[in-house]
């Protein structure tokens, strides 16, 4: 394909499928294209409804499409995210939290992971994301009537996918939209040629994406095959639930990922309620044992909305001929390190890159495949635990995979480093040891002595590291003091907006 195809079918109105219409029609546009985007979604089917945490690139991508934060913030009621706290995982009572800033941008080649280790101190203190999630503040403080910015990291967010979704989709411009339900595929040389649609309706197009999520309705027809992670992965079932908001309690401004006796729960704060969940094990627990289990753990009862079944893996080749399928249609894991929004948004850069290439499908396949499947071993990573209080915790000790115990042997060896990931094409954000440090350390994964005969071989880099991680320390615990608490900035937004 030489040039960009001049109609795209869009099935799926999740989140999936209207990110891939905005971003697909901008780069479309400023490859100088004329595509014609068509969305059709069911109205009839829904989206899959639960809370979501994101990862920094989602505010990235709203700034790329010059769509204001405050407006997103306010319309969808979604709130800040610097990171996760890991409550229970290492062990009853242990809690880390994973702040996604990474201090090292601003080091100037210092080791602050080496030192902190050495010194016997937390990695996080160097965050600044750490500062304002522990102080429980806006990423902004204001002066002279202005927000002025906390530092220079991108933060993340929480909000509630159905009104995210509906944020996107009246951002999503020129786009023909209809309300339908795809029944059949008509298949042709290239692949798909048309969609047959429940109401009678034809649709011709030269290029089809498929955000059907679980449905998979496209890819299925192509003949996709599903790789299960199954064997690695230890859940394979969630149980969402919301809780209320009280009016005026302190919102946090991250994700709580709180381990339980067969698995693990998600607690996600938006402007009004939480988004929360039971992921767990079925073959440890039942779901009733599940439910009772959350109602000890929260003291009061609560109303499961659903119950999921995981089939945590990936599709072997997400592009097949002229379809390719983004988001739960694409692949699906556990939501430990919201992972999935993240890398549906990596995914339809990787696309909108290749869309032209002739290896494009090839290169594309490749890196959605690696991309994932790092995805899934930092997640089975979270497991390495010292808990053996129930079954299932027993079971995953006897059971890491075997890539996981070689990542931890390396790092017994040394600290890890960007050197230990293979570069990620187009230099994308992707998994590597800016996440990983954090959760080894809070895990008890690193090796003291290790990071201490790294500090005693080079004295230099030592001082420099000490220096630095004073001075971000102290700047960041004073920038944090200054900032607005979070709750009270999310409710000067709506001022702003409505005025
Ligand atoms: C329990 C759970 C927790 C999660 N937590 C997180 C998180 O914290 N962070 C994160 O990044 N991600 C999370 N995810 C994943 C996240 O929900 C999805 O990546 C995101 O919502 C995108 O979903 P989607 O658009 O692919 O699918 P859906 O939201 O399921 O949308 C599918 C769309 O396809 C349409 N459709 C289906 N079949 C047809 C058909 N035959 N014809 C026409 N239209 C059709 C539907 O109408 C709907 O519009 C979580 C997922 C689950 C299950």
């Amino acid at each position: 394909m030489t040039r960009w195809p001049a109609r795209i079918v869009i099935v799926g109105g999740g989140t999936a499928g209207w990110l891939a219409a905005i971003m697909l029609g901008d780069s479309a546009k400023r490859a100088g294209q004329t595509t014609a985007i068509t969305v059709i979604e069911s109205s009839r089917i829904g989206t899959i409804g639960v809370g979501e945490g994101t990862t920094a690139v989602f505010r990235q991508m709203l700034r790329h499409f010059g769509i204001d934060e405050a407006a997103f913030l306010s319309e969808t009621g979604a709130t800040i995210k610097y990171g996760i706290r890991h409550r229970d995982w290492r062990r009853l009572g242990h809690s880390y939290d994973g702040p996604i800033d990474d201090p090292h941008l601003v080091a100037g080649g210092a080791p602050l992971d080496t030192y902190a280790v050495a010194a016997g101190r937390p990695v996080t203190q160097a965050h600044l994301f750490q500062h304002l999630l522990d102080a429980r503040r806006a990423p902004f403080a204001v002066r002279d009537g202005r927000d002025v910015p906390a530092g220079p990291f991108h933060h993340a967010y929480h909000f509630d996918q159905a009104r995210a979704g509906a944020f996107l989709k009246r951002h999503a411009k020129g786009v023909t939209l209809i309300d339908d339900q795809v029944a059949g595929v008509e298949k042709g040389e290239a692949g798909i040629a048309a969609l047959l649609l429940e109401g009678g309706q034809r649709v011709e197009g030269d290029f089809f994406l498929d955000c059907t999520g679980f449905r998979r309705a496209l890819v299925r027809e192509m003949g996709a095959q599903w790789q299960s992670y199954g064997d690695m992965l230890p859940v394979n079932r969630a149980m969402p639930f919301w809780v209320d908001i009280k009016d005026g309690e302190e919102i946090d401004p991250c994700t709580l990922a709180w381990a339980q006796k067969s698995g693990w729960m998600w607690w996600i704060p938006t402007q009004g309620r939480y988004g929360a969940g039971y992921v767990y094990s079925d073959a440890h627990t039942t779901p009733d044992q599940a439910r009772a289990e959350i109602e000890a753990a929260l003291g009061h009862a609560i109303h499961p909305r659903n119950d999921i079944r995981i089939d945590a893996g990936r599709l072997r080749d997400a592009w097949l001929g002229n379809c390719v399928a983004v988001g739960l249609a694409s692949s699906f894991l556990e939501p430990l390190e919201a992972t999935s929004i993240h890398g549906t948004v990596v995914q339809l850069m990787l696309l909108a890159s290749w869309m032209t290439d002739g290896d494009g499908p090839a290169k594309y396949n490749a890196t959605v495949a690696r991309q994932v499947d790092d995805f899934r071993d930092f997640i089975r990573l979270h497991y390495v635990s010292e808990r053996r209080d129930s079954p299932f915790w027993r079971d995953v000790a006897a059971s890491h995979p075997q890539v996981v115990r070689d990542r931890l042997a390396q790092w017994q060896t040394k600290m890890p480093g960007r050197e230990d990931f293979a570069p990620f094409p187009l230099d994308l954000a992707h998994v590597q040891e800016q996440l990983y440090t954090p959760v080894l350390d809070g895990l008890g994964l690193l090796n003291r002595d290790v990071a201490r005969a790294a500090m005693a071989a080079a004295p230099a880099a030592r001082d420099r590291a000490r220096a630095t991680h004073a001075a971000l320390v102290a700047e960041y615990s004073r920038a944090a003091a200054r900032c607005t608490p979070h709750r009270q900035w999310l409710t000067s937004l709506h001022k702003e907006t409505a005025a």
